[in-house]
């Protein structure tokens, strides 16, 4: 199933693609201090893809460990994907925010990650995270 979005200004499109539909999964919702400021919530399935662009748009912002990137809309200044990077291959999950306006989507579980280490965290992620892939439409 294929979804699409934008952020609150319209700039930024984000595609996810999940073998189920998006109402049947739970935002995993992260309590660090970043995430509850930014109130973030993710959402991805390990066999979806996500996409978004135009990346020229957005920041790049990093913290905690500085393993992930969250994109951020540079006019709207919402965070809408999260990505990290290994091995060559990037991963990655969407923001609950963008998708809960269009779908009535679950409440969120805590995953509250600060217990793992940034290696766990690493280790973990591509057991849950979507594949990223780009965009044609970059400009
Ligand atoms: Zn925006």
């Amino acid at each position: 199933m294929e979804y699409s979005a934008t952020c609150k200004c319209g700039d930024i499109k984000i595609i996810a693609s999940f073998p189920s539909s998006i109402e049947e999964y739970q935002a995993r919702e992260c309590d660090c201090d970043f995430c509850i400021s930014h109130g973030l919530a993710y959402l991805s399935d390990v066999n979806g893809t996500i996409a978004f662009s135009p990346k020229s748009h957005m920041n790049q912002l990093k913290q905690g460990s500085e393993q992930a990137t969250f994109w951020q809309c540079s006019r709207c200044k919402q965070v809408v994907v999260v990505t990290s990077t290994k091995n060559g291959e990037t991963r990655g999950a969407v923001s609950k925010t963008v998708f809960e306006k269009d779908f009535s989507l679950k409440a969120s579980v805590n995953v509250s990650p600060k217990r793992f280490s940034p290696k766990d965290k690493a280790e973990r992620w591509p057991t849950v995270w979507s594949k990223v892939i780009s965009m044609v439409s970059e400009c």
